[in-house]
């Protein structure tokens, strides 16, 4: 399996080249240059298997110059993190409502199904690449990915991590998260200013050719953990299968059968993950991408124009606010093919917008439809799905789940809601959701012991040992001193 540029050109890379490299030197993302085919017999074993055996046997396929002995060593240690046996595990809420719930890694957001494995997986790139040196992350955060890059990349051999957060940019817990992060190859760095400055920051770095020099000098190359990288997308092709076997197994639907996927998007890399799963032979009738307030998805999906010349809004579903989805370029790729897509992307960055034929729209449309769920709809399906089921859902699920019941109620297809982070993540936006007034007199953490005395429902362990945790990351630089700071 070779991967190639979303906009052409002559780069092939091996899987390992690719999961170093990030991004291709045209600007593009790296695809694989064919799909996999989840074959009968490959059905018929995953079946029988755990997680951690389904993720090696689907990620062999794509990252065929790995070893996979050694890629289901690295799937065992990445998924035992986890709070749960099954660290995917899917639950029915009601008739043809269904759960995947993703959210049981170590940071309690969907991001760490990826992001506990990838650094295993950029580990032995490194090593298969013949690189001496030691890849030196640099992450700018809002506050999620940089908690899970931490986590994920702490104590990776060979690797070494920094995040950069704007000191009144994220929450008091993501704060304390980071903070308190432990492991002897990481680091958290608070600047002055907001999270473009930050990411601004972190940019002039990876264009500082003098000072990736002085680096190299010292040992080291600058690589990022960005959410376009294929090892983060990669993994995340499991999921989807793995729900599907585990239903399939549990006897709720019959072999063949398709379902739907109902996803909370914002970049467009975890429903482009699940769209591989389906181009792979996985009977999916349809992905509902759902967006909150920031419905550029949706309008794209009805009219195939994509427009960023828009108000960019605050929403309670923070990790979906985003006016640019990166990774909608790779199904451009799949749908238009590699020269349009370079057209595409050329105009969005000199005029924000691009609009796709009527065939490549009805390409699309065969497959996709796009929903989005408001401010006041996100609270209200908060309130009515723990009243109706008893099942506590954060604002990003929510934002989905409005959409899987509208759909539900509209056809006679089965629909799995993704569902990407723990409600105690969210935890203040869910107490207003269930109309409870937020107390805030037991600290940072107050928001947490509220939710679980308001629902009877217990704060996730890697949320509840933050109690008491040691700080060992404080004070903020000026962003100027960010470089200096990585020698640290
Ligand atoms: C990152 C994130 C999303 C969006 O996922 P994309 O892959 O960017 O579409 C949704 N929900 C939560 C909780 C997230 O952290």
């Amino acid at each position: 399996m070779k991967y190639i540029s979303t906009r052409g050109g002559i780069e092939t890379l091996s899987s390992a080249q690719a999961i170093k490299k990030g991004i291709a030197d045209n600007g593009g993302l790296f695809v694989p240059d064919h799909i996999p085919l989840l074959t009968d017999s490959l059905f018929d074993r995953l079946v029988k298997m755990d997680y951690a055996e389904r993720a090696a046997e689907i990620l062999s396929l794509y990252l065929t110059d790995y070893d996979k002995a050694e890629l289901l060593s690295d799937c065992r240690k990445a998924y035992k993190n986890f709070d749960t046996e099954n660290p995917a595990p899917t639950v029915k809420l009601g008739e043809n409502k269904y759960m995947l719930e993703l959210f049981h890694g170590p940071t309690c957001a969907f991001k760490d199904m990826a992001l506990q494995i990838m650094p295993r997986l950029l580990s032995r790139a490194l090593k298969m690449t013949g690189e001496k040196k030691t890849a030196y992350i640099l992450v700018a955060t809002s506050g999620d990915t940089g908690k899970a890059a931490l986590e994920g990349y702490r104590d990776v051999d060979g690797v070494r991590i920094k995040v950069f957060y704007p000191v009144d940019g994220v929450s008091d817990i993501q704060k304390l998260q980071m903070s308190t992060q432990e492991g002897s190859n990481v680091s958290v760095q608070a600047i002055e200013g907001n999270f473009d400055d930050a990411q601004n920051g972190v940019k002039r770095i990876f264009a500082d050719k003098e000072f990736s020099d002085k680096l190299r000098e010292q040992g080291y190359i600058l690589t990022s953990a960005n959410s376009i990288n294929w090892g983060r997308l990669a993994p995340q092709i499991v999921y989807y299968i793995s729900s599907y076997i585990d239903l399939y197994n549990a006897g709720e639907i019959k072999r063949g059968e398709q379902v739907c996927f109902c996803v909370p998007t914002g970049n467009f890399g975890n429903i482009f993950a699940g769209y591989l799963a389906a181009r792979m032979g996985l009977p999916v009738k349809c992905f509902i991408c759902a967006s909150n307030k920031n419905n550029i998805l949706t309008d794209f999906l009805n009219t195939g124009v994509y427009d960023r010349n828009r108000e960019f809004y605050q929403t309670s579903s923070p990790s979906m606010d985003i006016l640019i989805s990166s990774n909608l370029e790779r199904l451009l790729y799949f749908t238009a093919g590699k020269e349009k897509t370079a057209e595409y992307m050329k105009q969005l960055s000199k005029t924000g917008r691009y609009e796709i034929t009527q065939n490549e729209l009805s390409e699309i449309r065969k497959l996709f439809v796009g929903g989005f769920t408001d401010e006041d709809g996100t609270l209200a399906e908060i309130y009515s799905t723990f009243k109706d089921t008893g099942k506590l859902i954060d604002t990003h699920t929510a934002v989905a789940y409005r959409q899987a019941e509208q759909y539900v109620q509209k056809t006679s297809d089965k629909v799995i809601t993704v569902s990407t982070a723990s409600p105690y993540k969210f935890a203040a936006s869910v107490l207003t959701a269930l109309h409870k007034k937020v107390k805030g007199s037991r600290g940072v953490l107050s928001p947490l012991y509220e939710l679980a005395d308001a629902t009877d429902t217990a704060i996730p362990a890697p949320l509840a040992s933050l109690e008491g945790k040691a700080v060992r990351f404080s004070g903020a630089i000026k962003k100027e001193d960010m470089p200096d700071s990585l020698f640290d």
